[in-house]
């Protein structure tokens, strides 16, 4: 019965006409898929992704040097070295992430009393190199005068909830 059964199928391509059939159901159905990365899908306002250091709007930098996040990181990636400036305040002279050690717990972002450091929406920072994911100062700042319209929106969605 079973030879007859298969036999059957084949002579009139049963299973092609069923997964033709399967193909058309779904054909005109909204797709569940995007064309990235023309298209991108809304992220959370708590989304945390590549790391920025944030200015003030005059251009002074948020960052006090209290040195806060360094303690907290549990991987040990923040290293801050500061110094006074001559009008007394208190700024890093260094500031590195090392992103190839980051397991991307937001606890520096937490940690921050001013809202320096932080996660920012972007994802699509792969490199070639290690070498490349060693962020210094300069290349967060340069994050944040790049992302800081969507940072600031992000922080502003969140905050009723913190
Ligand atoms: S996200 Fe976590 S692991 Fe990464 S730098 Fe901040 S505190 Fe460290
Ligand atoms: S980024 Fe924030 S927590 Fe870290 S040293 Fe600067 S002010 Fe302190």
């Amino acid at each position: 019965m079973n030879a007859i059964t298969r036999t059957l199928k084949a002579f009139t391509l049963y299973e092609f006409v069923q997964a033709h059939a399967l193909t058309l159901k779904y054909f005109f159905k909204p797709k569940k898929t995007i064309n990235y990365p023309y298209e991108k899908n809304p992220i959370s306002p708590r989304f945390r992704g590549e790391h920025a250091l944030r200015r003030y709007p005059n251009g002074e930098e948020r960052c006090i040097a209290c040195k806060l996040c360094e303690a907290v990181c549990p991987a040990q990636a923040i290293t801050i070295e500061a110094e006074p400036r001559d009008d007394g305040s208190r700024r890093t002279t260094r500031y590195d992430i090392d992103m190839t050690k980051c397991i991307y717990c937001g606890f520096c972002q937490e940690a921050c009393p001013v809202d320096a450091v932080v996660e920012g929406p972007n994802f699509e920072y792969a490199t070639e190199t290690r070498e490349e994911l060693i962020y210094d100062k300069y290349k967060l700042l340069e994050n944040g005068d790049k992302w800081e319209r969507a940072i600031a929106a992000n922080l502003e969605a969140d905050a009723p909830y913190r």
